[in-house]
């Protein structure tokens, strides 16, 4: 080995990767917490699965063809020679996890799970593009309703508006099923087939051609425009869902554009198809996206368990967030302040703040022998309300000084007094 290790150098953050720091990082958790609250409050559990699975779960449930599987995971072999892949995405894992310990089979369907986590591509990274981001997901399993996939939308479609967002559009498609996609995917390839098309792409006409309809390349979309569109071949019960579903979201209010051409990225999906996007972020538009995905437990050994989900991304979110000049109210993290000036102080201060936090109190105290205008510019930073002055001459008296930060008024207070009357002015 020619490290050295005893040279010191610094690290940055891998290519493709940031970090989520203060303050910036409340409005993270504040996406997280508007979208998942409501999910909770519709019935749906919190699910947890490693950050990795074996390779196979991804290759089989999310497609082989895909660009996710082909070229986007990150992949490794362990010591005792398992493949694993830290997850690209959220579904083939919860769905695995709910088949493994057979939640779909204890008589109470659907099974509604939702989640929130890391997830990693080896993505060309951009504006909005990342190797490592962040999704929150809900999947609702085992039962085939237009209603399911509606409530679905409609809570994300909330989710984005009780953030203050007002420029997120829904596109909505359908894939349709088992019996009528095979005939719809003939006509496509035979379509497809007549094209001046590279060698790439001719692959991917006889592995999966929706996906060519996906593709962004000005040369092929200007080809596309006779392409047999799905809506058009859709069999009678795809049909009827699809139009019930679009029936409840206008019914409750949710606005949505058809887009016959909306494939998605990965290959589990049949009938109902959506995405998220939003005008304001370039290139990488889409806030969120998900469907129907009734075949996937199947293909990873499961029975037949007609499912639906979504997963929206935290990080785009935020940059919609931004783009629309939109704050999220983060709360002051902090509600009093304790500043100790020396040593007796200290000692009597730091069991203090110890006391108020144990009664529910945000509290925090200055450390590090801070001298008393730098200490009370932390007091004004952190946010907190009220500053615990404390000084010998005061300690000898058995008090110390209470000052509101908002009108800066300070009276004394006995120390056995201070949560009361720390409780009564935060009310
Ligand atoms: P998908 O799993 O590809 O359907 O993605 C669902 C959502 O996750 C997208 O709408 C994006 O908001 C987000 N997302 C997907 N890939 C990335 C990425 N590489 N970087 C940031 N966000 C992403």
């Amino acid at each position: 080995m020619s490290d050295d290790n005893s040279t010191p150098r610094t690290f940055s953050a891998p290519k493709g990767t940031y970090d989520l720091l203060p303050p910036d990082s409340a409005t993270f958790l504040a996406v997280r917490e508007a979208v998942a609250g409501p999910l909770r409050a519709a019935g749906y559990g919190y699910v947890e699965t490693p950050g990795f699975e074996q390779v196979e779960l991804f290759s089989r449930g999310v497609g082989e063809s895909t660009d996710i599987v082909t070229k986007e995971m990150y992949t490794l072999t362990t010591k005792g020679g398992d493949q694993l892949a830290l997850r690209p995405e959220g579904t083939a894992s919860v769905l695995r996890a709910a088949l493994q310990a057979n939640l779909h089979r204890q008589g109470n369907l659907p099974v509604k799970l939702w989640y929130s986590g890391s997830y990693y591509r080896y993505e060309r990274p951009q504006a909005g593009r990342y190797r490592h981001f962040s999704q929150v997901g809900a999947e609702a399993l085992g039962v085939e309703d237009p209603a399911l996939d509606a409530e679905l939308i409609i809570l994300a479609a909330d989710a984005y508006r009780s953030l203050g967002l007002r420029e997120v559009k829904l596109v909505l498609n359908s894939l349709g099923d088992a019996k009528c996609r095979p005939g719809y995917r003939a006509a496509l390839q035979e379509f497809l087939r007549g094209l001046d098309l590279d060698e790439q792409t001719r692959e991917r006409i006889e592995i999966n051609p929706l996906r060519v309809l996906d593709d962004k390349r000005e040369s092929v979309r200007g080809q596309l425009a006779g392409a047999p569109m799905i809506p058009d071949h859709l069999c009678d019960d795809c049909r009827a869902y699809h139009a019930s579903v679009r029936a409840l979201l206008t019914e409750a209010g949710v606005p949505f554009v058809d887009d016959p051409r909306l494939v998605r990225g990965l290959d589990y999906y049949t009938r109902t198809t959506f995405e998220f996007v939003h005008d304001g972020l370039g290139a990488q538009s889409g806030v969120g996206g998900g469907g129907r995905y009734d075949g996937l437990s199947e293909m990873i050994g499961g029975p037949a368990l007609p499912s639906v989900g979504w997963a929206l991304g935290v990080d785009r979110i935020v940059l919609a967030l931004r783009a629309e000049g939109v704050t999220t109210e983060v709360p002051a993290a902090t509600d009093v302040y304790a500043v100790p000036l020396g040593e007796a102080a200290r000692s009597a201060l730091f069991p203090l703040v110890t006391e108020l936090r144990r009664a529910g109190v945000a509290a925090d105290f200055a450390y590090g022998g801070k001298g008393v205008k730098s200490a009370m510019k932390s007091a004004n930073r952190s946010g907190a309300r009220i500053a615990l002055v404390a000084g010998d001459r005061d300690l000898a008296d058995g008090v110390l000084q209470l000052k509101d930060l908002s009108s800066g008024e300070q009276w004394p207070v006995q120390l056995d007094q201070v949560p009361t009357e720390v409780r009564k002015l935060l009310g």
